[in-house]
């Protein structure tokens, strides 16, 4: 009875394809495992960990989601005087 879950936004070390990693438990222990290539990965039951690691292997989309709060600050003050 495995329950695999997407994990949105990551990347396959291996195909580099994105949305195609699934993670699943099974006998305790997390398991990442692409569908486009078989790839599959023993996760070290650190979640947030892994989700850092995802979000530095997309360096571009740091600065995307940069930008939006830049953007935030410069307006809030100017609402507030
Ligand atoms: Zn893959």
């Amino acid at each position: 009875m495995l329950n695999k879950r997407f994990i949105a936004g990551a990347v396959c070390p291996r195909c580099a394809e994105m949305d195609r990693l699934v993670t699943f438990e099974e006998g305790g222990d997390t398991f990442k495992e692409c569908v486009s290539c078989g790839y599959q990965e023993k996760q070290i039951a650190n979640v947030q960990l892994s989700e850092l690691d995802t979000r530095v292997n997309h360096g571009e989309k740091i600065s995307d989601a940069v930008e939006p709060v830049k953007m935030m600050l410069d307006v809030t003050p100017k609402k507030d005087s």
